[in-house]
């Protein structure tokens, strides 16, 4: 009895461990945690604590050359691109902590080392400046010593060419959803970080992805029946608002 057990208990580890179980990436970080708020630095925190594989986050540069964590365009009715960071200095998160400078960001996941930066850059208006944020963003990412640990993403189809060419080691992905299988493979993409929809509307997307060796990452997956969607749609990443409930 006891070795049927054993046996029975054996195979559904191998079954559990077989079936693809998506990477979970806390969207904004774990922002739902109390006292946090998205794209906090508490937010990444939440996220390495609750398990996450994964954390992504908004950047953006400010005309005063500093990145930051953000993710609308504007700020007080003005282009966060066309802010100086040193104008901000009031401002507060809803948590209450300042707008926070990615370096200080990336100084506490120096002390995370077991969760992955997802690295959202934002789409610059200014194509010059948004050269200059890849350009920043993976020197910075380089210098601190988390370029192992960094995925790139962007809705900028410029921004991404520039990252697949600045850090060809690191893992690139697009969001905007045009491109096909086919065509992120010769861009030199890693694979889609796409809205829902998108896959939904092809359910052989994944496939494409799988078969020229590329990964599928789903955006922003909360309902419950959605996730488990996801999951079926065999997709190696889900982006999501409510990570508490694929990590456990
Ligand atoms: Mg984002």
């Amino acid at each position: 009895m006891k070795r049927t057990t054993t046996l029975l208990l054996s195979l559904l580890l191998l079954t559990t461990t077989l079936s693809a179980q998506p990477k979970v990436i806390a969207h904004r970080g774990y922002w739902r945690a109390e006292g946090s708020a998205q794209n906090s630095i508490k937010s990444f925190v939440a996220a390495a604590e609750l398990g996450c594989w994964g954390s992504e986050f908004d950047v953006w540069l400010t005309a005063d050359d500093q990145l930051i964590l953000y993710h609308d365009d504007s700020l007080g009715g003005e282009r966060v691109e066309k802010l100086n960071y040193t104008d901000l200095a009031d401002y507060r998160l809803s948590n209450g902590e300042p707008l926070p400078l990615l370096v200080d960001f990336l100084r506490v996941a120096q002390q995370y080392p077991d969760i992955q930066l997802v690295f959202e850059l934002k789409g610059h208006h200014n194509r010059e400046r948004e050269m200059l944020a890849v350009k920043l963003a993976v020197d910075m990412i380089e210098q601190m010593g988390l370029a192992h640990r960094t995925d790139y993403i962007s809705f900028s189809h410029a921004a991404c060419k520039e990252f697949i060419r600045l850090a060809p080691q690191n893992k690139v992905f697009y969001l905007r959803g045009e491109l096909t299988a086919g065509q992120l493979l010769d861009e030199g993409f890693a694979g889609a970080d796409y809205h829902g929809g998108i896959y939904v509307g092809n359910p052989k997307f994944v496939d494409e992805l799988h078969k020229r060796g590329l990964e599928a990452n789903i955006w922003t997956i909360n309902d419950p029946s959605d996730q488990r969607r996801a999951i079926a749609l065999g997709v190696d990443y889900i982006t999501t608002d409510y990570p508490e409930l694929l990590v456990k």
